[in-house]
């Protein structure tokens, strides 16, 4: 594997930024954690410290949550008409698209992913997340109710915001997901405490900055830097947080839903997946090569959605591998920063191990590896896109979220629609599929029978913030963006008056 490692210039805004002392973003104000600890935030394709971030904990996560309810209750954020609310949100738009390629650049640095996936990508999502969600502010209304009890009714609901929302992101789009916890959030009136997750903090604190300049009252949103264990762990449980919307693994997931327990917070969990990509022979097969190639190289397959199981057609199955396996040999390696780079390094050295680990896991299981399955000695934590056949559903590979760029390949002669299905199915996860053929009724019947939040047809990691996502079984609770994500920020009130 060649790998350009080397990191090209920052532009001056990116470097000012790294330049400058972090601190946590906790009503309004730049505050030092109260232990006065902080963490290191490294490179990780040269594994250079690039910037130091305060490590807040619990006595930091109650601050930022005594602010949040002081603006939620009695701030000037509780008397903001929709229409502000809405300019706010449409403003934070504005400030993202000001400042895209400095954005573009903290994420490349900080996550590794290519610098043009992240302009294009992950700042232009976050941008266009901002704009959709602003004109949900003046849309939340409450209904009229038709109720048949004797005598003369008025009988209404109110939606209401839901209160003080704890939001806990991952890394693997740390701006994006900052984007789709805070924008459904401020649309509907909440006040919010951000975790980041602690491998990718820089982008959400420099969005802290154009919260303030978007003149969003001091404590509607609070920023914590800090680990999961700690931060994280303390706004999961605070008994003043009436909502956590978690997007990770299902694992921490499943700790955030005891943790809730305490008060009986809302949860909204957005978890992993383990997603078929399934090729029918009638397909396009340049678009299907393309496409299933993109589905698990894309952000080095640090996707929650990743096409990480792949079932070819028999009658196709060779010349998908053999697509796949050239569209491998075409990404160049290295440095996220270098805009001719299509593969940058994994976000860190526990998964650089755990896909490591995997791709082992597969060999001595016996997968065959068709291209790849070699990582770098360092610096930098590299994979190759890696191509494993053979592969059955009692692999570890197949039924495990490997979070890299690995995909599992096996073969179907099935022409059965249910069968096919079956194997689709056969999993914990839920999260996405996508179905590869030019047969319409092939397309949507499959599409009825795979149990999975969203089914993509001709394409994979597909997203819109008008497009309701979010998983069945083990894939999380709840649906984000679209007018589903309201449902996680508002409540419903009932209003029955005797005329
Ligand atoms: P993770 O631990 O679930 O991290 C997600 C977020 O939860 C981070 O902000 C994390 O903080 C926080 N967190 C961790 N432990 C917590 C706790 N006990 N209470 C409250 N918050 C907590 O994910 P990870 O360890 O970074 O990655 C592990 C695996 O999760 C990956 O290999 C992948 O399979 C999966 N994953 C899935 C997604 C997805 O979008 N579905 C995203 C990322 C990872 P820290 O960063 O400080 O730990
Ligand atoms: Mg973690």
């Amino acid at each position: 594997m060649t790998i350009t490692t080397e990191r090209p210039a920052l532009s001056s805004a990116a470097a000012a930024y790294l330049s400058k002392e972090r601190k946590l973003f906790i009503d309004g104000k730049w505050v030092a954690a109260k232990s006065g600890k902080s963490f290191a935030v490294e490179d990780p394709a040269t594994q250079e410290t690039i910037a130091r971030v305060p490590a807040g904990d619990k006595d930091d996560i109650d601050l930022a949550v005594r602010a949040a309810r002081r603006a939620f209750e009695s701030g000037p954020w509780a008397s903001f008409k929709p229409a502000e609310r809405s300019r706010i949100v449409w403003r934070l738009a504005d400030l993202l698209e000001q400042h895209r390629d400095e954005f573009a650049e903290l994420e490349a640095l900080d996550n590794g992913k290519p610098v043009t996936n992240a302009r294009n990508g992950d700042v232009q999502g976050s941008i266009e997340m901002f704009r959709y969600m602003a004109g949900w502010a003046t849309r939340l209304n409450g209904e009229t109710i038709s109720v048949s009890s004797p005598g003369n009714w008025h009988a209404y609901t109110l939606r209401e915001p839901i209160g003080v929302v704890g939001q806990i992101i991952p890394w693997n789009f740390p701006l994006m997901m900052a984007a789709w916890k805070l924008a459904p959030a401020l649309a509907a009136g909440c006040t919010i405490v951000l975790k980041p997750a602690e491998q990718t903090p820089l982008s959400a604190l420099r969005f802290g900055e154009l919260i303030q300049e978007a003149g969003v009252p001091d404590g509607v949103v609070n920023i914590v830097t800090g680990y999961g264990e700690t931060a994280g762990a303390a706004l999961a449980e605070h008994p003043d947080v009436d909502k956590v919307a978690f997007t990770g693994s299902t694992e921490v997931g499943k700790l955030i839903v005891k943790a809730s327990a305490g008060n009986l917070k809302r949860v909204s969990l957005e978890l992993g997946g383990k997603s078929p990509a399934i090729v029918f022979p009638d397909a396009d097969l340049d678009l299907a090569i393309a496409g299933t190639a993109a589905a698990i190289f894309y952000n080095q397959g640090q996707c929650c959605t990743a096409g990480s199981r792949l079932f070819a057609h028999k009658r196709v199955y060779d010349r998908i591998v053999a697509g796949i396996v050239a569209e491998a040999g075409k990404m160049k390696v290295g440095h996220g920063l270098d805009p001719t780079v299509s593969l940058g390094p994994l976000v860190s050295k526990e998964q650089h191990e755990r896909v490591t680990g995997f791709i082992q896991s597969g060999r001595h299981d016996g997968a065959e590896v068709v291209t790849g399955g070699n990582a770098s000695a360092g610096p930098g934590y590299f994979v190759e896109p890696t191509v494993l056949a053979k592969t059955n559903r009692d692999m570890r590979v197949v039924r495990e979220e490997i979070f890299g760029p690995v995909v599992c390949v096996q073969s179907f002669d099935d022409d059965d629609l249910d069968a096919v299905a079956k194997f689709a199915n056969d999993t914990e996860y839920g999260l996405q599929a996508s179905v590869w053929t030019q047969n319409l009724r092939v397309a949507h019947m499959m599409a009825r029978k795979i149990k999975a939040g969203t089914i993509c047809i001709n394409t994979h990691n597909y997203g819109d913030p008008a497009w309701p996502f979010g998983g069945y079984k083990q894939s999380g609770w709840g649906r984000e963006m679209g007018k589903e994500v309201m449902e996680h920020y508002t409540e419903t009130k009932s209003v029955a008056a005797r005329l």
